[in-house]
């Protein structure tokens, strides 16, 4: 049986000019039970709306939103098994925490002392037991927004949509609540919708990822297989860094193919989805380049280029290479501390080496 399932949803906006902006285009999306999935893309792509659709806060124009098979036309918000963390999670300033946590138990007229042991379990639950007392002025920003998310997960919803929870928070403190979030939904078993558009963020949480552009879903897949093998260039290039060469397949030796680019005459792939006449988009990821060549397996291929700006980001190097045809790569270099050799300067020329095997090959728009 599917868990929460939404099939060619469609929500447009009127704008007071008097525009239509298709905010869902044809949206289908399976949520497994007890999965992270992540709704990722830039701003404005949809994301919120189809988070406000499937918590009943908006209503689809057309498609359908069901959980186990059930349709949720018609059932209004407070009546679904779904609870929402927003970004400005506003408690309430005068209650104490526990007060905070316990609002929707009171509402629902739930008995004091089961009120309380729930109240004092999803505290224990978010890493804040003992600080029930407090008011939330007496507690950091990163203590808040866990308020808020016991705040949600005492109601004990069958799914939990988070609309970008941590990005009022600091990078180190958003970085701890990736991992806390993440261990957090493990133990509860809750299904989690999580809305970011840090690709970071997604990649580290995820089971799996939406990825969500022009009210589209672009590709649905786990985070290795979206960094790995985006299904097009739009994923290529918001999820991590890429450097994509258009060209056609002119050779074929088994799994590897030769690819004539317009920058680079030749490129080597290895792929058995393609064959001789293709027309495909190469896509390399920065990190798969190196400045010499591997030492096994799969003969390397190489792109030659001139330095234009090598930029030190602490734990490597990252060199914007001129390929020719006015294209640049971008290449992250690991280098040694210390070592004067491995200053490149700008104007040096150098060949960069990958691995056929490192490619992956996404067939042309329109080829
Ligand atoms: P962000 O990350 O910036 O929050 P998003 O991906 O969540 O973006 P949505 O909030 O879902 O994007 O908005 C999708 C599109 O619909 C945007 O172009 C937005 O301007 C538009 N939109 C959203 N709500 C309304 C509304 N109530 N009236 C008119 N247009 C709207």
């Amino acid at each position: 049986m599917s868990f929460l399932k939404i099939t060619s949803a469609h929500k447009a906006y009127r704008t007071p000019e008097g525009g239509l902006i298709r905010a869902l285009d044809d949206v289908s999306l399976n949520v497994r039970n007890n999965e992270f999935l992540t709704l990722l893309g830039p701003s404005g792509c949809g994301k919120t709306t189809l988070l406000k659709c499937i918590a009943g806060f908006e209503d689809i124009d057309a498609g359908e939103i069901t959980l186990e098979e059930q349709s949720l036309k018609g059932v209004p918000a407070h009546r679904r098994p779904f609870n929402t963390v927003f970004q400005n999670y506003a408690l309430f300033p005068h209650l104490s925490i526990s007060d905070n946590v316990g609002y929707g138990l009171d509402v629902a007229g739930v008995r004091k002392r089961e009120r309380n042991q729930r109240v004092d379990e999803a505290l224990e639950l978010v890493g804040l037991g003992g600080f029930g007392a407090r008011e939330p002025k007496q507690l950091s920003g990163g203590q808040q927004q866990r308020v808020a998310l016991a705040r949600s997960l005492v109601l004990k919803p069958r799914v939990l949509l988070l609309d970008e929870p941590l990005s009022a928070l600091d990078r180190k403190m958003r970085e701890t609540m990736q991992i806390e979030l993440k261990n957090l939904q493990h133990s509860v078993g809750i299904t989690f919708v999580f809305v970011t558009h840090d690709q970071e963020e997604a990649l580290a949480m995820s089971d799996r990822i939406a990825v969500v552009a022009h009210g589209k879903v672009q590709q649905l897949a786990a985070p290795a297989e979206i960094y790995d093998e985006p299904a097009n260039e739009f994923v290529a290039n918001f999820v991590g860094t890429s450097n994509i060469f258009s060209g056609k397949v002119v050779a074929q030796d088994g799994r590897l193919l030769t690819i004539e680019t317009a920058n680079q005459r030749q490129l080597l792939a290895a792929s058995h989805r393609f064959t001789t006449g293709d027309r495909v988009d190469l896509v390399l990821r920065p990190e798969h380049m190196r400045l010499s060549p591997g030492s096994n397996g799969v003969p390397d291929s190489c792109i030659e280029g001139t330095v234009e700006a090598s930029v030190f980001v602490g734990s490597e190097m990252h060199l914007h290479v001129n390929v020719g045809k006015g294209r640049t790569a971008i290449v992250h270099h690991r280098h040694n501390r210390g070592d004067e050799n491995e200053r490149i300067e700008p104007g040096t020329e150098l060949k960069l080496y990958y691995s056929p095997n490192a490619v992956h090959l996404i067939a042309a728009a329109g080829g």
